[in-house]
């Protein structure tokens, strides 16, 4: 690579024409980034801890909804969290890497892979099939030693989980593989399909039908010691679903899981960036491909380096604000791949001042609920989508746990 490729952005000339870095400006200092608040991710744990009897599993898959899986992990520890939730081996196997000592779930795997590392790290193995546990437990032979898994029932979201008719036959094959110590069967679980409704008659018919399904297990010869069905929304919103765990996500990361209703949780992630242009216009100029935002009146654009590259969502051009110079503006026209463009209006705002996308919403700005309304989703998608080129940085809040 040249000299000149390594020159700095901003440099400028010097009195005999040589180019110089400024001082006060680092080359590759990022103009976008995603702070967590790891304090914020400890009180949440502690506020679901509050609301319940039972214990709490923090869910970190998928980096921990975008928010850091180690970190995440080690501050709901230190918030309460008795479990850590994830779907592959590989989350689980990165946790335990990084020192990760407390009890996890894996159930998102495939019955055909190997299992001996998770086995070896002591992690819980979920599993719906007899194909899927009769791998589990070849592998544990292997190894000379006992799967513990956590057997999932179907009660009605038609995802992973064994159905109603197909329980009995897993639970004898688990009860066969115990009695040769090549398992044993800690949990039994299921996901419910309405939570987030707080009055849907959906959720109590799964949890009787998730009732009877112990009660097989247990005539069956099992004897689960973890019962769990509760996600954030249940955990919050429906009491009677709580057994003696609850998988708490979205809550730990500080969303409000039941529409309408506010528990008080904190939102842990803030997106923000720097605007790295602002240039004034005419009123009626077109803005971003197609034209589709004109503005109104003569006043200032401002560019936002943050596309949908980086996870934000193009379906809320049209309909997203974000936070800049201390007021609302409007995303003019459509997001881009790694761009999009902030309507200033006639505000002072310029180049270099820090735009929010999101955060917890103190100072007026928007939160992930409502890019999740602006873009039709939901709010796990706009978190698990912010992209690997943000950087999270963990700012060291008083009191906040080390991450
Ligand atoms: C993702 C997930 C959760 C967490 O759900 P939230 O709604 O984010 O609390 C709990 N259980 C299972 C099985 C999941 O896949």
């Amino acid at each position: 690579m040249s000299a000149v490729e390594h020159r700095p952005v901003a440099a400028g000339l010097d009195a005999r024409g040589a180019v110089r870095a400024p001082r006060d400006r680092v080359p590759a200092a990022p103009v976008a980034e995603a702070r967590v608040d790891l304090g914020a991710v400890a009180d949440n744990v502690g506020l679901v801890a509050r609301s319940t009897d039972a214990g709490v599993m923090a869910v970190v898959k998928a980096d921990g909804f975008g928010h850091g899986g180690v970190r995440t992990a080690r501050a709901a520890v230190a918030g309460g969290a008795g479990w850590l939730g994830v779907t592959s081996g590989a989350e689980a196997l990165e946790l335990r890497a990084a020192g990760v000592t407390a009890p996890i779930l894996c159930w998102l795997t495939a019955p055909t892979q190997d299992f001996r590392a998770v086995i070896a790290a002591d992690v819980d193995v979920a599993v719906s099939t007899v194909p899927h546990l009769r791998s589990v437990a070849e592998d544990a032979a292997r190894l000379s030693t006992r799967a513990v898994v956590q057997l999932e029932a179907d009660t009605g979201l038609s995802r992973n989980g064994a159905r109603p008719g197909d329980w009995c036959e897993l639970v004898a094959a688990a009860r066969r593989l115990e009695r040769r110590g090549l398992v044993r069967v800690r949990g039994i679980w299921s996901h419910l399909a309405h939570a987030d409704r707080p009055s849907h008659p959906g959720v109590d018919e799964q949890r009787r039908l998730f009732d009877e399904l112990v009660g097989q297990a247990r005539a069956g010869g099992l004897d689960p010691e973890l019962l769990h069905l509760a996600n954030s929304a249940a955990a919050l919103g429906h009491p009677g679903t709580h057994y003696d765990l609850v998988r708490a996500g979205l809550a730990v990361y500080g969303v409000e899981p039941v529409a309408g209703r506010v528990f008080g949780l904190r939102p842990a992630m803030t997106l923000c960036a720097r605007l790295i242009n602002a240039k004034r216009v005419p009123a009626g100029t077109g803005v971003s491909y197609g034209h589709r935002y004109t503005t109104a009146a003569a006043g200032a654009l401002g560019l936002v380096p943050l596309g949908y590259a980086d996870g934000v969502p193009r379906a809320a051009s049209g309909s997203a604000e974000v936070w800049v110079g201390g007021a609302r503006r409007p995303v003019a026209g459509l997001v881009c791949m790694d761009q999009f463009v902030v309507d200033l209006g006639g505000g002072g705002a310029a180049t270099g001042d820090e735009v929010v996308l999101f955060g917890p919403g103190d100072r007026g700005e928007p939160t992930v609920l409502d890019w999740a309304r602006w873009a039709r989703t939901n709010p796990h998608e706009v978190l698990t989508g912010i992209g690997g080129r943000v950087p999270r940085r963990y700012p060291r809040a008083a009191g906040a746990p080390r991450g």
